[in-house]
């Protein structure tokens, strides 16, 4: 394209011994399919490599057996049959027209070995984090036999067709532990001074230029930490960056402390990214990959343009909308799908299982069900669609079935669209969520497929009455205050009092009088938005959970600690390791999960976050009419999304996608990965 404002950003950018098509470059990122998944890595790296990102990236790929992070599905390269899978991968990303990465990763003892079951490595010897065994402290032939391994990896990555081949130096794995001077007390060549603990990065990057820098870039990742809390102290950072700041090809340069890539955007601090580019750009001359939330185009486009960045870096934009690049190419920018931060994604490649998005029901999918971000089958006959409730499920599944050519009727009984993701998105820390609504809105704003209605609530005869050959029911799901729910299976006594007050009523903004218990059974996000909600409104609150620790779920999403640390600052008590018992309306009691123990709460308001109750009885009341429907021409009807099984919103938009891909379809594809046998 020429003559775009944004033409800056599809230039090309020489790294090393290869050019990147342009700057749109996806960091490496997990993925929750490597080794186990490479037919769906493949196809997922394909289709962002289409979309426009002129470098695709792997994931962490282990270099040896002895860098083994149990199961979490990462990419490896410790023989020829890893290659072989990787090279699928490198094909899959060159066929569209990108390079491909790959950041050979050494865990140290950081990790536990859990499937390879050899000791683990470390600068020093220290605990697994999770795991009750200690780290060997490498000597001198453990240090010879890792670069001997790191180089073989370096030669396979460059077989199987990689372009760059990363050494990977932050994120706590084994390099960080011998940069750090908190981590690294060795006596010998490789401790002490900042040059030697910098010796092993710096042989590495040599002796993988040495390897493959003939045919491949050599690109190093690092954190600079812009103030302290990271696993590298400021000023250390500063120094190891300025020692080693010509020796790989490219830059690829994280934020330690508060990684805009880790932690979710909501506790993030933006002009610390910048920060930490600026510095690495006046020490080296040397091409930076930034990495950030850089999905506003016309941010990219200035910091660019101020020789601030330049390749734009990008891991959660690139799975909220791996098309970003395209768009903004073809100047659809209000077509870009932003990511929320929800870090949704992150948490099911710790659970091990693919990466899903919340904005791109897409994600994970491009394999298995062969579905593609942008493209999806145009309807097979003519038929208008009803579809009720406009939440995250019932707006996917309008904005999807528009797409594919049918005639749509989304009706909705509140005066806004969105659900629960516009009355949550009120909530303190959450109003990115409302993005869910707004990506999706704006779509169907230019979509004459697809009509809208407000203020319409339906009852079952007004559904028989509007002529629509399929129904879709997604009217969502409302929270109960009887308190069942992970620890109790009955309800607590005193449950039906006044002064016990539903969630649902706070997101309403109906806030009960204090002190204000919060029992929080659901432990993600919450039950602490509602207390920092009560605090904010003066209440005094107290947030118990059966949990050992307050949003205990959100361990997942690398949310747990600003989570907690957000509800200490606000003043919020936390008592943890205890169940509900009872109510009076002026004290709760709580009980010990363990000892079983009860103790007394101040409380004349409870709040019980523990489940909650699809609101299904318009599906139910039709399901039960089967003449009925026949009559008025109905011919499916099915339910979606919270009102079937209450989740997630990610689990929501999916389930609207779902249902909107497999509308009139007979047999949907959904094929499997299997171990092959040997
Ligand atoms: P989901 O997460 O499954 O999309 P939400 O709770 O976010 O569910 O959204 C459900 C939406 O359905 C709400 O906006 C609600 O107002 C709407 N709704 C519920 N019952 C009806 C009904 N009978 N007619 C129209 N809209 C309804
Ligand atoms: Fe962004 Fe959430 Fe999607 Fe991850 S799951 S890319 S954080 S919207």
């Amino acid at each position: 394209m020429t003559g775009s404002r944004y033409d800056i950003l599809f230039e090309p950018v020489p790294i090393g011994p290869v050019t990147a098509p342009n700057r749109f470059y996806q960091v490496p990122h997990c993925t929750g399919m490597g080794y186990r998944r490479p037919n769906t890595l493949a196809a997922m790296r394909a289709v962002k490599a289409e979309g426009g990102w002129g470098v695709v990236c792997s994931e962490y790929c282990s270099i040896e057996a002895a860098s083994d992070d149990g199961h979490y599905p990462h990419a490896r390269l410790w023989d020829e049959e890893d290659a072989a899978a990787m090279a699928r991968i490198a094909e899959a990303i060159h066929a569209q027209g990108a390079l491909a990465g790959v950041e050979l990763w050494h865990g140290g003892a950081l990790i536990a070995n859990r499937g390879s079951r050899l000791p683990t490595l470390g600068a020093v010897s220290r605990p697994a984090p999770l795991d009750p065994i200690q780290s060997k402290a490498m000597d001198a032939e453990d240090i010879r036999a890792l670069r001997r391994r790191h180089r073989a990896a370096a030669l396979r990555a460059r077989e199987a067709g990689y372009d760059i081949v990363y050494v990977y130096a932050n994120h706590g794995y084994l390099l960080t532990q011998f940069l750090s001077a908190r981590l690294n007390d060795r006596a010998d060549a490789y401790g002490g001074v900042l040059e030697n603990r910098a010796r092993l990065v710096r042989e590495l990057l040599s002796e993988t230029r040495e390897a493959v820098g003939d045919r491949c870039a050599v690109a190093c990742r690092f954190s600079l930490a812009p103030e302290e809390g990271g696993f590298l102290e400021a000023a250390e950072s500063r120094d190891l960056f300025a020692l080693l700041a010509d020796l790989p090809d490219l830059w690829d340069l994280t934020i330690d402390g508060y990684d805009v890539e880790m932690g979710s955007s909501r506790f993030v601090k933006e002009a610390a990214q910048e920060a930490v580019v600026a510095h690495a750009k006046s020490v080296t001359d040397k091409p930076v990959v930034g990495v950030g939330r850089f999905t506003s185009p016309d941010t990219m486009l200035a910091q660019v343009r101020r020789g601030v960045l330049d390749l734009i870096g990008a891991a959660r934009p690139s799975i909220a909308d791996p098309f970003l690049p395209s768009k903004i190419a073809e100047g659809r920018i209000d077509e870009i799908r932003e990511c929320i931060g929800c870090n949704i994604c992150y948490a099911h490649d710790s659970l091990g299982v693919p990466i899903r998005c919340t904005q791109n029901p897409t994600m994970g999918e491009e394999w298995r069900r062969g579905w593609h971000p942008e493209r999806i089958a145009p309807r097979h006959a003519e038929a208008r669609v009803l579809v009720v409730g406009a939440g995250p499920a019932g707006l996917e599944a309008a904005r999807a079935l528009g797409q594919r050519g049918y005639a749509v009727t989304l009706a909705e009984a509140g005066s806004e669209l969105g659900g629960r993701v516009a009355r949550e998105s009120r909530l303190p820390g959450l109003a990115e969520w409302a993005r869910v609504r707004d990506w999706r809105s704006g779509r169907l704003a230019v979509m004459s497929e697809v009509e809208s209605f407000l203020d319409s609530r339906l009852g079952p005869d007004e559904v028989l009455e509007l002529g629509a050959a399929h129904v879709l029911i997604a009217t969502g799901a409302r929270w109960l205050t009887d308190g069942i729910g992970r620890w109790l299976d009955r309800p607590f006594e005193g449950w039906q009092r006044d002064g016990v007050v539903s969630p649902d009523e706070l997101i309403d903004g109906r806030l009960p009088e204090g002190p204000v218990l919060i029992y929080d059974d659901d432990n993600y996000y919450l039950g602490p938005a509602l207390a920092l909600l009560l605090r904010a409104a003066g209440r005094a609150v107290t947030l118990v959970t059966p949990e050992g620790r307050a949003a205990d779920w959100t361990r997942l999403t690398q949310e747990l600690s600003f989570t907690n640390a957000a509800l200490l600052e606000a003043g919020v008590e936390i008592v943890t390791n205890h169940g509900l018992a009872a109510f009076d309306g002026a004290e709760a009691r709580i009980a010990c999960v363990f000892s079983g123990r009860e103790r007394g709460v101040e409380a004349v308001s409870l709040v019980p976050v523990t489940r909650r109750r699809p609101e299904d009885g318009l599906y139910r009341a039709l399901a039960e009419r089967p003449e009925a429907l026949e009559r008025a021409g109905i011919e499916s009807l099915a339910r979606i999304g919270d009102c079937e099984a209450p989740a997630t919103i990610a689990a929501a938009v999916y389930a609207g996608h779902k249902a909107a891909r497999e509308l009139g379809e007979a047999a949907p594809t959904c094929r499997r990965e299997r171990a092959v046998l040997a």
